[in-house]
């Protein structure tokens, strides 16, 4: 199955220049949604056992979800600022399109646990940055970052120090 015949490309979205990826064509496939979660599952580490997966609001929600079944892990979702209604923790970063701040519970992440970081898109990596520093900020360990998809020519891997698995790359 090829998977990246169920990404279509939006250009212009949300701002004039942004050629955006929407998953929701792999999303609405059950057979390409299976095929993606599993692939992902299958990338992670087999000598490490995640205790927790870290879904970014919100596209990461959906597949972080399904990968954190199949790894028998927990489930922490990452949301934007006043979204989360207990204590949280937050970062500000910069992305592909404005500024963002993302925040955690303080309690979601158990000092020493391995963390797997899942999103739909790799870009410039501001994202996934701040997300590592929220990890490391409650003491978890970062052991890998998976996304759907890179955008290689946006060096986003490069600002990332945990190893980074991507299904497809642009
Ligand atoms: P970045 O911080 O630049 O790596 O951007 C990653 C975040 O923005 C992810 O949550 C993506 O969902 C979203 N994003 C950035 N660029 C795109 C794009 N071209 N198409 C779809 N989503 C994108």
């Amino acid at each position: 199955m090829n998977l990246q015949d169920f990404i279509r490309d939006i250009p212009d979205f949300p701002k004039p220049g942004i050629l955006f990826k929407d998953i929701t064509p792999l999303l609405s496939n059950h057979k390409a949604l299976i095929h993606c979660a599993d692939q992902l599952a299958d990338f992670c580490p087999t000598d490490i056992k995640i205790d927790k997966v870290i879904g970014i609001e919100s596209r990461g929600f959906i597949i972080g979800g399904m990968i954190a079944e199949r790894l028998g892990a927990g489930f922490i979702p990452v949301r934007k600022k006043g979204k989360l209604p207990y204590t949280v923790n937050s970062q500000t970063y910069g992305l592909e399109y404005g500024e963002d701040t993302l925040e955690i519970h303080v309690d979601a992440i158990t000092p020493g646990e391995h963390i797997l970081i899942h999103d739909d898109v790799l870009a410039t990596g501001g994202t996934a940055e701040a997300v590592c520093k929220l990890v490391e900020e409650s003491g978890g360990v970062v052991v890998q970052c998976n996304f759907i998809m890179q955008l290689d020519f946006l060096k986003g891997q490069e600002k990332l120090k945990a190893p980074v698995a991507s299904l497809l790359n642009y």
